[in-house]
């Protein structure tokens, strides 16, 4: 990869992360003979989102760098949630943030009948028990984390008693939630995970690739770890939460005597500010129509983002640099906005638009007279060259560069100030025209200087101010979307009594611009490019776009907070 892909962060690159330290470490010491296999275990119950970046980038992350290879597992062991339609967005977005698992492709659901074998093993070994309590009574059974749990009465079946009845489970017999599979442990634990978790239950349920094969499913803990040791998996990296239930996926793994024993390391998962990274929430804001779907631009998913325009380098380059750790914390959303810039500022070819026009007449330039002014592409690459835009009488300025009344330390265009247009000419503003009944400007008069011609006089002429602008009669009329964030609290997950994260939505987090005018170069741009409108920010065409009705999403704006973020926490 260039440099250019791969822009230097901005906090000097980390030594090796407790992971790859671990991991060094281990290939060192020859364990697991050096290899390194990871997994990236999605369950396909929604849409990927930048948490799940964070996963992705570490697991095939550390995998490449160790010369080992890293799975995608469908963790799909539950049938009620789970969707083709997930199983497809997952592969197309790990793809798309340029990751390879080869021929690694598996689905925890192939392993129905190994699992079913392994929990056989258990109850024959005594140490799986079919436990015919109510779910409320396995709860009240279950304790606390101050008071020890109970014995269920049911704990002390015979190993025959046991395999009969879960065959019969396995054969539909039992309705759901009359008895499940459980581990002998110990009630009296202190890790409530390890109080005789349940191993299997019931649930008359299709499932999207077993249809009704089965009417017993594994339950996380159990499908998890075995699913790792079926893969000889040896580093099993997955968040904070799972932490207490390290004891048990080393206890069946254990109790198993199975060949391979991952070992299951966790890190902190990723959160963002302004954001709320959870599946089931995304899919509420879904299904209740709060956002137009899971590719939403605004929302946190993989296909938002790609749809928002950012580039997977941006995502890559940003979770590089926020590394993995051991404690959970919220990171700053203007993090991952300067790393999409940064990328952006290198990329993106800049053009002129308005957003919101404004008509100006130049009375002093021929009429029918059309100059093809020169404008470079890039001027952070200038092996991108330059292009060609017209320039007439009649352009179009952004509203809010005029003002006929200014502030104090308005430098743009007022009555009988001059500015420079950005590749073109200075013009001083010398008339306004309004609506004569709503006393709106509609438009403006302005002298040019044909000697400024490229944007500086002969005598050296200082203006404060340059603006963008678009010829009139040869201008694009686009669609803009101006994208914010989806929440207008930094913590939206964080909700006072009665209220829920929903009433933490910003209701202007979408924009929508109807009537801007863009130069003509833009004409035949398709989905996915990315620009940088001058002034504006960047933006990227929607796949909703049409040749002849362009539609670009906003990206990000040109502000770089996190940089304002850096200094005030200085
Ligand atoms: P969600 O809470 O959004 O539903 P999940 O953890 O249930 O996420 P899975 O499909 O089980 O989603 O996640 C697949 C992998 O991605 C897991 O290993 C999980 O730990 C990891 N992951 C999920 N969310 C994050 C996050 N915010 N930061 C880092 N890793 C994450
Ligand atoms: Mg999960």
């Amino acid at each position: 990869m260039s440099e250019n892909e791969n822009p230097v962060p901005i906090k000097p690159q980390k030594s090796l992360d407790f992971i790859r330290k671990k991991i060094l470490e281990d290939v060192k010491n020859g364990r697991n003979h050096g290899q390194v296999t990871t997994r990236f275990p999605p369950e396909p119950n929604g849409y990927l989102h930048i948490g799940h970046a964070k996963s992705i980038c570490l697991n095939f992350g550390v995998a490449a760098e160790y010369g080992g290879v890293c799975h995608l597992r469908f963790d799909d062991t539950n049938p009620e949630k789970e969707d083709q339609e997930y199983i497809e967005s997952i592969q197309e977005d790990v793809q798309w943030l340029g990751f390879d698992w080869d021929r690694h492709l598996y689905c925890s659901s192939d392993y129905f009948e190994k699992f079913y074998q392994y929990a056989i093993e258990l109850i024959q070994r005594g140490k799986a028990y079919v436990c015919s309590l109510s779910p409320q009574e396995t709860r009240e059974y279950r304790g606390t984390l101050t008071r020890p749990g109970k014995d269920s009465p049911y704990r002390t079946r015979s190993v025959e008693e046991n395999l009969d009845l879960f065959k019969r489970m396995r054969q539909g017999e039992f309705p759901d939630g009359t008895c499940a599979l459980r581990a002998k442990i110990n009630m009296a634990h202190p890790n409530i995970a390890m109080r005789d978790p349940a191993l299997y239950r019931i649930r008359h349920a299709a499932h999207h690739r077993t249809d009704r094969q089965w009417c017993i499913y594994p339950m996380y803990d159990f499908a998890h770890c075995l699913s790792d040791s079926i893969e000889k998996i040896t580093h099993s990296l997955c968040t904070l939460e799972f932490e207490d239930r390290r004891p048990l996926y080393d206890w069946i793994l254990d109790a198993l005597e199975v060949e391979c024993h991952p070992q299951q390391v966790e890190f902190a998962r990723l959160s963002l500010t302004y954001t709320i990274l959870s599946k089931r929430k995304l899919l509420h804001l879904v299904n209740d129509k709060h956002v137009s779907g899971w590719d939403d631009p605004r929302m946190p998913t993989i296909s938002g983002l790609r749809r928002r325009g950012v580039p997977p380098e941006a995502i890559r380059n940003f979770c590089g640099h926020i590394g993995v750790d051991k404690t959970n914390s919220i990171i700053d959303i203007g993090m991952l906005e300067y790393y999409v810039r940064e990328y952006l500022n290198k990329k993106s070819p800049r053009v002129m638009v308005v957003l919101r026009p404004l008509k100006v007449v130049i009375d002093n330039y021929p009429n029918d007279q059309v100059e093809e002014l020169e404008a470079e592409n890039n001027p952070e690459d200038p092996r991108t060259g330059t292009r060609k835009v017209p320039f007439s009488r009649v352009i179009y300025i952004e509203q809010e560069d005029f003002q006929e009344n200014p502030p104090p330390k308005y430098f743009r265009l007022v009555p009988g100030r001059e500015v420079r247009l950005k590749h073109a000419y200075y013009i001083t503003c010398q008339n306004i025209v309004k609506d004569e009944t709503t006393g709106e400007i509609i438009e403006l008069h302005c002298s040019y200087d044909p000697e400024s011609r490229g944007g500086g006089t002969p005598d050296g002429r200082k203006v404060k101010s340059t603006l963008h602008w678009v010829s009139a009669a040869h201008a694009l009329d686009i669609e803009v979307n101006m994208c914010d964030h989806l929440f207008s609290k930094p913590n939206p997950e964080k909700v006072e009594e009665g209220t829920d994260f929903k009433d933490n939505l910003n209701p202007h987090s979408l924009l929508r611009l109807k009537a801007c005018k863009a130069e003509p170069g833009l004409e035949g741009a398709s989905p996915g490019n990315r620009y940088q409108f001058l002034r504006h920010g960047y933006f990227c065409v929607d796949p909703d776009s049409m040749k002849d009705n362009l539609i670009f999403n906003r990206t990000v704006s040109l502000r770089d907070t996190w940089v304002k973020i850096k200094q005030k926490t200085k």
